[in-house]
């Protein structure tokens, strides 16, 4: 039996999805800013996308851009809107948490001279705080980026309060929302967001396909130059199937949200219970109540995640040790560092999350290695 719980490094996409694409391959192939009807199907296949893509998200149609998926879009936003406010500052706010396709831009635009950062600390859960986020906020201070969720510990960051804050000071606020999309409610009408990231591939959509959210007004200096596309602020011939999936995956992921939610959080609980009866040692990383309904992340103390994660695979079990990105390189993760845990215990983490298509039979064939193993592993 395959079990894959490495659904925050990338989920299955959905038969219904690939079917909503197919035809936007050999069928309706035109570049959509072409002068021809086999162009006009495309662009209205593009606009159909756009306004669903909207709406799951409480947004215009105007106020949504594609994009080559998360990290892309997180560069975009930030590089983008730190141009367009040079004129104000570009001193940045961020938390220490973030993923590194937020991290690693704002370091090289440090670097650069372009921008300078201030990196919140978390509370032991991987909280950020509205109230630091306020203190930090300076006249010369452009924006604030800090995520929805986290994609290794799972913890739910206040994005309303700190978005309130920013509101408040004229800061733009960023969230890079790739983790939160189809997992906890976000709309865009109802939050203080001027600016979010997502990707279509964690919530069953294609890879390399994501989207942001500009709110309207927000001037972002387009990162791609050279075409007309994406009313001029990403410029590239657009990946119609790709946006079409992105559509079609973000409307089943809004339509049972509340529904994939409960069940996910159902076997969450059941995982997690399930560890803590059989390994007393386990630790359980980030919150037990902000927490991400498909994340389960926990350390063993004296079991190196790399030798577990081998000996999961070879029992059919795809986990992860920190993000994805991470693994494979022997450093501890920077998110359990920010969380106080020890670099110990930040390499004895073990990472499972799941999705709408987890079963309740992964969830028991879990729970029938995973102690063996550990204790195996023990030293
Ligand atoms: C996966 C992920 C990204 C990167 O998205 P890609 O589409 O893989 O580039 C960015 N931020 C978070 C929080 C993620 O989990």
């Amino acid at each position: 039996m395959q079990v894959y719980l490495d659904n925050a490094a990338t989920t299955r996409m959905l038969p219904a999805v690939r079917d909503a694409m197919l035809p936007y391959f050999c069928e309706t192939y035109g570049n959509p800013s072409g002068f021809h009807s086999v162009s006009r199907e495309a662009h209205r296949a593009l606009d159909e996308a756009r306004r669903t893509t909207a709406k799951c998200l409480g947004a215009e149609p105007g106020e949504i851009v594609f994009t080559g998926g998360g990290s892309e879009g997180d560069a975009m936003l930030l590089r983008g809107a730190a141009r367009a406010c040079r004129a104000k500052g570009s001193h940045i706010v961020t938390s220490a948490i973030e993923h590194h396709a937020v991290l690693r831009t704002l370091e090289a635009m440090q670097a650069a001279g372009e921008a300078t950062v201030t990196v919140l600390p978390t509370d032991a859960e991987g909280r950020v705080s509205a109230e630091q986020v306020r203190a930090t906020i300076r006249p010369d201070t452009v924006l604030v980026s800090v995520m929805a969720a986290n994609n290794e510990v799972g913890t739910i960051e206040p994005i309303a309060a700190i978005g309130a804050v920013c509101r408040e000071a004229g800061v733009l606020f960023h969230t890079d929302a790739v983790q939160a999309i189809g997992q906890i409610p976000i709309n865009v009408k109802e939050l203080p967001i001027d600016l979010l990231t997502l990707t279509a591939h964690k919530f069953h959509g294609p890879k390399g396909a994501g989207a942001v959210y500009i709110r309207k007004g927000v001037r972002v200096e387009p990162l791609i130059a050279g075409g007309e596309q994406e009313s001029r602020r990403r410029a590239g011939t657009e990946n119609v199937p790709g946006i079409v999936g992105l559509a079609a995956a973000l409307r089943i992921a809004t339509d049972g949200l509340a529904e994939n939610a409960a069940r996910m959080t159902r076997l969450r609980d059941r995982l997690i219970s399930g560890i803590e009866a059989a390994i007393p040692t386990a630790i359980l990383n980030g919150s037990r109540t902000d927490r991400l309904p498909n994340n389960v992340n926990v350390s063993f103390p004296g079991v190196r995640s790399e030798g577990l994660l081998m000996r999961l695979d070879l029992c059919g079990v795809a986990a992860s040790a920190g993000s994805a990105c991470t693994a494979g390189s022997l450093e501890p993760s920077h998110v359990l560092l920010a969380l106080g845990a020890s670099p110990e215990r930040a390499q004895s983490a073990l990472r499972l999350t799941l999705s709408s298509l987890t079963t309740d039979e992964e969830i028991d064939c879990v729970l029938s290695v995973l102690p063996e193993a550990v204790r195996l592993l023990s030293v």
